[in-house]
C-alpha cells in the first residue's frame, strides 16, 4: 500500500514536503486547511486554529493545522492526534500547503 507519509511531517522525521517560496525561496511545506492559506495570503490577522496530528505505531506521521471552521465543516473530533487511516479522508485530500515561514510570520 502507497501512502504519502512526507505530507505534513515534521523535518528530522523524515523527507519534509518542499515548496518554493516567492518571499523565502525553498522551505518545508506545512498542510493547512484552504481559508487559512488565503489570510496568510491576505496578511489578515490570523484566527484560531486547530492543529491535528496522525500518529502510526506511537510516531506523528502528520501534522494538519486547520481553521475552527473547517473543523466544524469536517466534523474533527476535538482530540488532536487521531489514529493513521487506511485512506484519506476528504477534509485531508483538500488540505493546502504553505510555505512554513510564512505561517510563522502569521503567527509571531
Ligand atoms: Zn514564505
Amino acid at each position: 500500500m502507497m501512502r504519502e507519509m512526507s505530507l505534513g511531517m515534521r523535518a528530522g522525521q523524515g523527507k519534509m514536503t518542499m515548496i518554493i517560496c516567492n518571499d523565502h525561496g525553498m522551505q518545508g511545506a506545512l498542510s493547512v486547511s484552504p481559508d487559512l492559506k488565503k489570510l496568510i495570503n491576505s496578511q489578515q490577522t490570523m484566527k484560531p486554529y486547530r492543529i491535528i496530528e496522525y500518529e502510526y505505531l506511537g510516531d506523528i506521521t502528520h501534522i494538519f493545522h486547520v481553521s475552527i471552521e473547517y473543523a466544524k465543516k469536517y466534523e474533527l473530533p476535538d482530540e488532536a492526534i487521531l489514529p493513521l487511516p487506511d485512506d484519506y479522508p476528504e477534509w485531508v485530500m483538500s488540505l493546502v500547503r504553505v510555505c512554513e515561514k510564512c505561517f510563522e510570520a502569521r503567527l509571531g
